[in-house]
């Protein structure tokens, strides 16, 4: 039984004013969906997991999960705000008093934008403990230089997340000390330090790479302690993981039920193509691996909101889910046949989405990796 009915409904009520005709249109133009962005925003949804006090709902994990697997579900794209969801965990548990009273009621009234998140470097990519960008703390201002890239609506953020090197490293350093947090203003940022050139690709994602030229970030800007940044980002990625596994069972589902209907309509040599079980042992086998990778998310969520700290679960949800949707993407365009590849069936559209999942935020093999030393016991391969 699935948790949430009542939000479920609206956030599919919500959707359903977004169809795919909307969001072919802006497929075609690589626009990013304001309007649904900022219905969303305006529905309190992003802002669920901001505590009351600070204007938020206060609600757990598993809402967040449940609105985003709804938006996939319904065929519409979370990727255009789900960070918002994940990037102010960094700054409620690690932001001072005084930055969560400035920002957080902003972002759950929708007034600021947190939606940028600068960790991925061109040059380090995976590896983040080499990171070349800077922040050197030069009187009350840090001046940061380098270059972030997949800096994902950057041009769509009034603030990001940025982490960067403050202390160089040195010998006998952990090569993850020495990165720090800062909270990056864009709106003052830009043209003053800040450039931001988008990047095409394979589907409408919004995302950048970013140059910093001496940029002028306040001092006070610093989340938390400086050197502590990488543990901070760390800290929030297990519910990333898990919000990012709850969007691609949504897309499994959406895939599923597309499949399905199609299977049962479209009728070749006489009769429906589903009844072949060549067509529908495709859809079956994708509909039970989204069932399994459907209760490894069910478990995170529980671990993480009983207070564990689920690396393993949430690793294993995000790889087992991502894996899922794209089984179930690859059997309906399969069972498609042709118009699997026409636009107007946004089958295509969602197949070019869902991709992402097995390379980003993390990749399969990074996963495999994090499973094989940590829960293995094998040694570390990197
Ligand atoms: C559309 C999009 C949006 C993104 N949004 C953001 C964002 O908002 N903010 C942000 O900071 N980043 C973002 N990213 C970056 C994303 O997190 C990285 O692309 C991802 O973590 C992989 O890093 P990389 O591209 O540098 O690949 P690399 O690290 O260069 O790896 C390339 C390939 O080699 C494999 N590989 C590397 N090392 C090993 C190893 N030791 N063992 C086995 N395999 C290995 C990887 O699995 C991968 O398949 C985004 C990326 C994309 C494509």
């Amino acid at each position: 039984m699935e948790a949430y009915t009542e939000i479920r409904q609206a956030v599919a009520k919500l959707c359903a004013g977004f169809p795919g005709s909307y969001w072919r249109a802006l497929d075609r133009e690589m626009a990013y969906p304001t309007e649904f962005v900022n219905a969303l925003t305006e529905s309190g949804y992003l802002s669920v997991l901001i505590p009351e006090e600070y204007g938020g709902s206060g609600l757990p994990l598993s809402a967040a999960a449940a609105i985003l697997e709804e938006v996939q579900r319904a065929g519409c794209n979370g990727g255009a705000c789900h960070a918002q969801m994940y990037t102010m965990g960094t700054l409620l548990r690690h932001g001072s008093a005084a930055q969560k009273a400035e920002y957080l009621p902003a972002i759950a009234e929708g007034r600021l934008r947190l939606q940028a998140f600068g960790v991925t470097e061109p040059t380090s990519g995976t590896d983040t403990g080499s990171l070349k960008t800077t922040a050197r703390l030069e009187g009350d201002r840090y001046v940061v230089n380098g270059q972030k890239i997949w800096t994902s609506r950057a041009e769509h953020s009034d603030l990001m997340l940025l982490l960067a090197r403050t202390t160089p490293k040195a010998d006998g350093m952990k090569r993850t000390d020495g990165l720090s947090v800062l909270l990056v203003d864009m709106r003052e940022a830009r043209g003053n330090g800040l450039t931001i050139r988008p990047i095409r690709t394979m589907m409408n994602h919004a995302t950048t790479e970013i140059f910093f030229d001496n940029l002028r970030v306040p001092a006070q800007n610093l989340i938390g302690e400086e050197g502590r940044g990488f543990r901070y980002i760390l800290s929030g990625m297990n519910a990333e993981r898990i919000l990012i596994a709850a969007e691609c069972i949504g897309d499994a589902k959406w895939f599923i039920d597309r499949a399905r209907a199609y299977a049962g309509e479209r009728s070749v040599f006489g009769r429906p193509i589903g009844a072949n079980q060549g067509v529908q042992f495709p859809i079956a086998k994708a509909y039970a691996n989204m069932r399994a990778a459907e209760l490894m998310v069910r478990e995170a969520l529980t671990l993480y909101e009983g207070g564990a700290n689920p690396g393993a679960e949430a690793n294993m949800a995000k790889m087992l889910a991502a894996d899922a949707s794209f089984e179930a993407a690859n059997a309906c365009i399969q069972t498609h046949g042709g118009f699997g590849f026409a636009e107007e069936y946004d089958v295509e559209r969602k197949f070019r989405e869902t991709r992402l999942y097995q390379v980003a935020p993390i990749s399969t093999n990074l996963i495999l990796a994090y499973l094989s030393e940590h829960v293995l016991g094998l040694p570390r391969s990197y």
